[in-house]
């Protein structure tokens, strides 16, 4: 789905490079935090069920660690390149500061597509990818966690591959984890559930009510289904959503819990299989003309200069990492749009994920009501944080969010000062 021509790499870049010239960042540490930590490639021979052995290529890059240990998820795609796993990890370090959770930014990938392995070969795949990062990852180095097609399952692979090997069970080395071996109750949900958090937010500062408001969503993964789900208990309507096959559309709206339990019961199935409903491309989703909010909940680098100005819905919520071009930003504020940057929109996500970590740490474990109530508030209080700081400069909500995020990790930077 990423356009050729866009660098994800050189876009975290060059939004690095316009909030540091706005904060008046001094060019030293604008220049130490253009470059990741570190940066591991990997080969992973996996033997597959054939008896054949097949290479496949992992990554993981550590941006930045000066607020705490690195934290980020890794991904199984087969788009996935170095600079690709490179911007993750930056937006990594910005989403982690923004919500002033104590971390860093990693992110790693495979280049790989899950849906052509068994689950053996897949379990294979995971368990040496995690071997091979032994060295660089652990519960007070960098803690990985699910992103685009891993889940808690695989969570599960990654904690008992690294516990087998230093000998002892370690589940705070990796988040996102099944409940029954240490993961934290609402993680599987935080992501989407934060989406619509950051959305309600959004509709009351404007006055709208939520009945009124008609939304898309791109992407029917973890983040799609649950953003998709809590909106509708919202009152919202969602005539559209979508997956790599393409898209449900009904001017009506979608009946989404029973759309949610098909996804759930049907994982490898895609939506253009569903019985119901009219068909639309994921082209045509972006560029709907009767919807107020537009939630892109897939990959980067879907809303380019290409289409920003064919996109209706006042109202982006970022629930992807990375789902807008500098450029098409541009465009879009121009027109009067407002884009809620995935730094604070998606963040949900890697919160419940620092509660897991401290259930694990703590061998204590808390109630869902609290981890929501937690959430929400954390949630409210960056996004309120970065709404405020964006109405009293005149800037975006990414420039507002980075502005504070950067200032953090520069601040730490300069606090710590540069070994030796
Ligand atoms: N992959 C998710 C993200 O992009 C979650 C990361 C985490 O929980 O550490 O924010």
């Amino acid at each position: 789905m990423l356009s050729t021509k866009v660098n994800p790499y050189e876009m975290a870049v060059k939004q690095l490079e316009e909030v540091a010239s706005f904060i008046k960042l001094k060019p030293s540490i604008l220049e130490y935090l253009k470059h990741p930590k570190r940066e591991f490639i990997i080969s992973i021979p996996v033997r597959m069920d054939d008896g054949s052995v097949k290479i496949f290529t992992g990554y993981r890059v550590q941006h930045n660690f000066a607020l705490g240990p690195t934290k980020g998820g890794f991904r199984y795609h087969p788009d996935v390149t170095l600079d690709e796993v490179r911007a993750l990890a930056m937006w990594m370090t910005w989403k982690c500061a923004v919500m002033d959770l104590p971390y860093g930014g990693a992110k790693g990938g495979v280049k790989v597509d899950p849906k052509q392995l068994s689950d053996n070969e897949l379990e294979r795949l995971t368990r040496r990818y995690a071997f091979e990062l032994i060295p660089i990852i652990g519960p007070e180095k960098d803690i990985p966690a699910p992103d685009v097609n891993t889940n808690p399952r695989t969570m599960a692979w990654f904690m008992d591959t690294y516990s087998m090997s230093v000998g002892y069970t370690s589940p705070g080395v990796v988040t996102g984890k099944p409940i029954e071996i240490g993961g934290s109750k609402g993680r599987v949900e935080a992501t989407g559930k934060g989406v619509v958090f950051i959305l309600n937010e959004v509709l009351n500062r404007l006055g709208m009510n939520p009945q009124d408001v008609r939304i898309a969503i791109q992407g029917f993964g973890n983040v799609g289904t649950h953003a998709a789900f809590d909106a509708y208990k919202l009152g919202c309507k969602i005539v559209a959503v979508s997956d790599v096959s393409g898209g449900l559309y009904e001017p009506s709206g979608l009946d989404i819990p029973t759309l949610f339990d098909w996804a759930i019961q049907n994982p490898n199935k895609h939506l253009s299989s569903y019985p119901e409903y009219s068909k639309i491309t994921n082209k045509d989703l972006l560029e709907l003309e009767d919807i107020d909010v537009l939630i892109p909940a897939a990959l980067e680098g879907v809303i380019t200069e290409n289409n920003a100005d064919n996109i209706k819905a006042k109202i982006i919520i970022e629930g992807a990492n990375g789902p807008t071009t500098p450029d098409a930003e541009k465009m879009l504020l121009g027109k009067g749009k407002i884009v809620v940057p995935d730094v604070v929109a998606n963040a949900g996500g890697v919160t419940v994920s620092y509660f897991e970590w401290v259930q694990d740490l703590q061998s204590f474990f808390w109630e869902e009501e609290e981890i929501n109530n937690k959430l929400k508030k954390i949630m409210v209080k960056a996004f309120d944080r970065v709404w405020t700081y964006s109405k009293e400069q005149n800037i975006s909500l990414r420039m507002a969010a980075y502005a504070y995020a950067v200032s953090k990790v520069a601040r730490a930077l300069e606090l710590r000062g540069i070994f030796p």
